[in-house]
């Protein structure tokens, strides 16, 4: 039987469970929460809810670590989200407690999963994470790149009056306004965008997409999106648990790719079965080398906050 659970029972956990539910990608979905009733009600709903659509997942919420024992694969969803003015790296303190509570109980209940870190600081929490897993770093990996590529698609495919199921990008580096979105590698069904769209039109996407989470934010007012990140997070879960070995870029661990180590930042990465099988280094021109570099600076700054807190 496989068995996900779902950290958070908030806005992006309670989708993702609805998402894993509905689409069958686990027979157990666990749905673990600090506030008592919350999991619990949500898993009710949802499997009420499979009384109509039919589907066979099981939901179960819970506030006990226990229950999560033996699980497959975790998605952590839990921490702030971020409030309008704020920059996600104001969450590495508060969010970062969480990922080391959490990881205690992953890596005594379940050492052999795999984990999907959604918690913002992205690519800090994923790091932070792996550090307190302490298990090989193919089996911990952060979700951003997929979302940040979606937006991307989405906004390519709007410009062009449609077809965005056709729209594939490519967004790198790190979960922040330092991303990289690479036109370049980015196509409507393999023809370039590039040739699609004039310059101006694909740098204004880019840098809609650089700021793409804030717009949400501040068109919210209260937490941040949720519908594409759960989509996002449950696509990689499903590559992996179906070793669908989709090319997907995801916050991975660095270890002399693009010239960078000891970090997590966003990358092509094939998932299957082991987790990131494999990274994919693109050929990059110097300008998009440099941005690169400039994201993980960014990433580092906040390495170097979880140290002087104390959390790493
Ligand atoms: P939310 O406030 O709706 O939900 C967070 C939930 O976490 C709450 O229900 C809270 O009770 C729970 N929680 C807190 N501590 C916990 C613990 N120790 N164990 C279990 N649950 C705990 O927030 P949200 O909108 O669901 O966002 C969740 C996180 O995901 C935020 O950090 C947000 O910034 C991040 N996020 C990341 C991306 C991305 O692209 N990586 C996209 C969207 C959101």
């Amino acid at each position: 039987m496989t068995r996900v659970t779902v950290v958070g029972a908030g806005f992006v956990g309670m989708t993702c469970a609805q998402r894993l539910a509905e689409q069958e990608i686990a027979e157990e979905i666990v749905l673990i929460d600090v506030i008592e009733g919350r999991p619990q009600g949500i898993a009710l709903d949802l499997n009420q809810a499979a009384a109509v659509l039919g589907y066979q997942a099981k939901v179960v919420g819970t506030n006990d670590p226990a229950d999560t024992s033996g699980s497959d694969l975790f998605i952590m969803t839990a921490g702030l989200p971020r409030k309008p003015g704020m920059d996600r790296s104001d969450l590495v303190e508060v969010n970062g407690k969480i990922i080391n509570a959490v990881a205690d109980y992953i890596k005594a209940g379940s050492p052999e999963s795999k984990v999907i870190v959604v918690s913002n600081p992205l690519d800090t929490m994923v790091y932070l994470m792996a550090e307190r897993l302490g298990f090989d770093k193919k089996r911990v990996v952060g979700m951003a790149g997929v979302l940040d590529s979606a937006r991307m698609a989405f906004f390519i495919s709007d410009a062009l009056g449609g077809g965005v199921a056709d729209a594939r990008c490519m967004v790198l580096g790190g979960h922040g306004d330092s991303m990289v979105p690479m036109p370049q590698f980015s196509t409507m069904d393999g023809v370039s965008v590039t040739a699609l769209l004039p310059d101006a039109q694909v740098d204004a996407i880019n840098a809609r997409t650089q700021h793409g989470g804030a717009e949400i934010v501040n068109l919210l007012k209260t937490g941040s999106a949720y519908y594409a990140p759960a989509a996002a997070a449950v696509a990689m879960a499903k590559s992996i648990l179906r070793n669908e070995r989709r090319l997907l870029p995801s916050a991975a661990s660095l270890d002399g790719q693009y010239g960078l180590s000891g970090i997590y930042m966003g990358v092509p990465c094939v998932l299957g079965s082991n987790g990131v099988e494999r990274i994919v280094e693109l050929e990059l021109d110097d300008a998009g080398m440099a941005k690169l570099n400039a994201s993980a600076d960014a990433i580092r700054k906040d390495i170097e906050t979880l140290r002087e807190k104390g959390l790493l």
